[in-house]
């Protein structure tokens, strides 16, 4: 089994746009292919999980979606990093009802850990909101890092962090796990 490195996506890879489905809106934050390239030589997985209701709220469609997946794909691509799957919920409980992917559940942690047979206790996530780390958490990693990127100042600053790991950015996040 191998472990893997969960992250959210907008706020932590990218630049956080309001429901970005974009991708000539897709910006790298700074550090981020380094810190994907530093998780890689370790052995682990690549698998960013991210919430998108603005799907089931009608606001851009899946192919949007994987648009944006792709520009990244790009934008770290040309500074030698990869990810190794994109996972995304499409739901909203007020659109669509309830589903068990939608962060703070664990839903799409445990379909990538069925899928790439990934040791939860080998494995961290990595998020900019507090249901990023709930699901790190009921997906049973052995770490949940709060990054300051993206909504992460507002979420230090508005919510309750007692008990979470609070790092400046991804870099930070993967030089704490691995250090
Ligand atoms: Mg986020
Ligand atoms: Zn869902």
């Amino acid at each position: 089994m191998r472990g893997a490195a969960f992250l959210d996506r907008d706020g932590v890879i990218n630049a956080e746009v309001h429901y970005l489905h974009e991708p000539e809106k897709t910006i790298l934050l700074p550090g981020v292919a380094a810190a994907i390239r530093e998780i890689h030589l370790h052995g682990y997985l690549v698998i960013v999980v991210t919430n998108q209701a603005g799907v089931a709220k009608g606001y851009y469609g899946e192919s949007d979606i994987h648009a944006v997946h792709r520009r990244l794909r790009e934008l770290l691509a040309a500074e030698g990093a990869a990810v190794d799957a994109f996972y995304f919920c499409p739901h909203h409980p007020d659109h669509t009802g309830p589903c068990c992917c939608r962060k703070p559940a664990p839903g799409m942690l445990l379909r990538a850990m069925a899928d790439y047979n990934i040791d939860p206790a080998l494995s961290f996530m990595v998020g900019d909101r507090l249901s990023d780390i709930g699901a790190g958490r009921a997906a049973g990693c052995r770490a949940s890092y709060l990054v300051t990127t993206g909504y992460g100042a507002r979420t230090v600053a508005e919510e309750d962090v007692s008990g979470v790991r609070v790092v400046p950015d991804l870099a930070a996040a993967v030089r704490d796990f691995f250090g």
